[in-house]
């Protein structure tokens, strides 16, 4: 059988890409490669929210050169612009480029290569087998063009699937073995406004929740503007939602959120969370941050390490800001924060969270909690809580695609280790 390998980096919607583009190649005969070098078809799903995620692809691409030779070399992902041209000229060897959502493009050129059969029936792009956890996405794009970001210009407008469509699959992984979906969007709770009918992100999730045999729901990223009342009330009364949100910060300073354009106050963002914990009580959250934003002052940066001292999150993500081209940061402001300055602050708030994310998890000793079990890694079986912590246990069953109870007997800032509890029956 052909090999094929795609390599990933981004976000999840990355990753849901490329598991729709495995799926595909799997049901037209293609195998994943166990090496590289196997391969036959390659494609590099690329990001480029940051200059670092940007210099890795690069790098990836000019590795491959050495390798190339009679191998189909593909580039998708936020790094193929509508000016491919440029691209062509740095990277000859790769053969062809195609923008996130342009599946098509690729598949006529496998097709013009005779590598693919000439019909393109919708089943052809679902998984083989799905994963106990499968990405869905629900709405492409993003409208908020805050002023650091690249996703706009590369991903394009906001375009939500249809809710029935969105159903549709959900019922087809479910048949097939998923117990939990993730819906996926770049700014998840706009989903709807684009749509004939205006459903908006509670209703879809009213809607599943009612699909027998699904266990769980979890949806990402969540924009602090549209996170809705209604939203809330949705999470907190549906009962195969998870409690776990993910909502971006960025900054804890008025003045940087302004220029940001994120479009609400430090202080609105700590009402919301206040909400969110008073409505749905135990909810881990997750947040987003960007140190050396344009002219952030260390007083601005103590704001929004004050907040993260204060909020307590389950996980933060920090990252050094980094001037992508186009966009009105890039064009507007000085980029005046040296880069030494951005990996101080940066790991200052690494340092803040692992202490708060120790805590926290301490928490968690000695109790029993609810683990959908997603794979293996090191000899351990590994999944997640409702809260979206990842565990770690040992088994020498098969649990995999299943709830099981797990002890918790070992936690630290990034996972827990325990063992099946007594209440699984074992
Ligand atoms: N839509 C989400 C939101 O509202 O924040 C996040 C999507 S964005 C692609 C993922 C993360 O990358 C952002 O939360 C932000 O922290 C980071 N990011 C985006 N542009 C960046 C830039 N120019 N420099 C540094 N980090 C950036
Ligand atoms: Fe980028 Fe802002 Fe859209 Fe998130 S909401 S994808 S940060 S423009």
């Amino acid at each position: 059988m052909p090999y094929y390998h795609i390599w990933t980096i981004g976000c999840q919607m990355n990753k849901a890409d490329s598991e729709r583009i495995a799926g595909y190649l799997e049901r037209i005969g293609y195998e994943a490669a166990p090496r590289v070098e196997q391969a036959e078809i390659i494609v590099l799903n690329s990001c480029v929210v940051r200059q670092s995620a940007e210099d890795r692809v690069r790098n990836k691409l000019n590795a491959l050169s050495s390798i190339k030779r009679g191998k189909i070399l593909a580039l998708t992902g936020c790094m193929v612009n509508s000016r491919v041209d440029g691209l062509r000229h740095r990277f000859p060897h790769v053969d062809i480029f195609f923008k996130p959502q342009a599946f098509l493009e690729f598949w006529q050129f496998l097709v013009e290569r005779e590598l693919a059969p000439g019909e393109l029936k919708p089943d052809l792009l679902l998984p083989l087998k799905p994963a106990p956890s499968a990405f869905v996405p629900i709405i492409q794009g993003c409208d908020r063009f805050c002023s650091y970001c690249i996703v706009p210009y590369r991903r394009g407008r906001e375009r939500s699937r249809p809710v029935e469509e969105i159903l549709c699959q959900v019922r087809w992984l479910v048949e097939r073995g998923a117990k939990e979906v993730t819906l996926l969007g770049q700014n998840v709770n706009a989903y709807g406004h684009d749509l004939p009918q205006k459903p908006d992100l509670a209703y879809l999730l009213d809607q599943l929740n009612q699909v027998d045999g699904l266990a769980r729901i979890r949806f990402l990223t969540s924009h602090p503007r549209d996170m809705s009342d209604r939203l809330i009330e949705a999470v907190a009364r549906l009962d195969k939602v998870c409690e776990h949100l993910s909502l971006p910060l960025q900054a804890g300073d008025d003045d940087i959120l302004r220029a940001m354009r994120r479009g609400y106050t430090a202080e609105q963002y700590r009402e919301l969370v206040e909400r969110i914990r008073y409505a749905i009580p135990g909810v881990g959250l997750s947040t987003d941050v960007i140190v050396g934003f344009p002219g952030e002052t260390e007083r601005q940066f103590e704001r929004t390490f004050d907040m993260l001292c204060q909020l307590r999150f389950d996980t933060v993500h920090a990252a050094c800001y980094s001037p992508r081209p186009g966009t009105i940061a890039a064009r507007k402001l000085v980029d005046d924060v040296s880069a030494e300055e951005k990996t101080r602050r940066r790991e200052k708030i690494e340092e803040l969270q692992e202490g708060i994310a120790t805590e926290i998890n301490s928490q968690l000793l000695n109790q029993t909690v609810e683990v959908l079990v997603e794979g293996r890694k090191k000899g351990k079986w590994q999944g997640r809580t409702r809260t979206n912590k990842l565990v770690f246990f040992a088994d020498d069953g098969d649990p995999l695609g299943k709830l099981v109870n797990i002890r918790v007997e070992k936690t630290s800032p990034w996972a827990l280790q325990g063992s099946l509890a007594h209440e699984n029956g074992g």
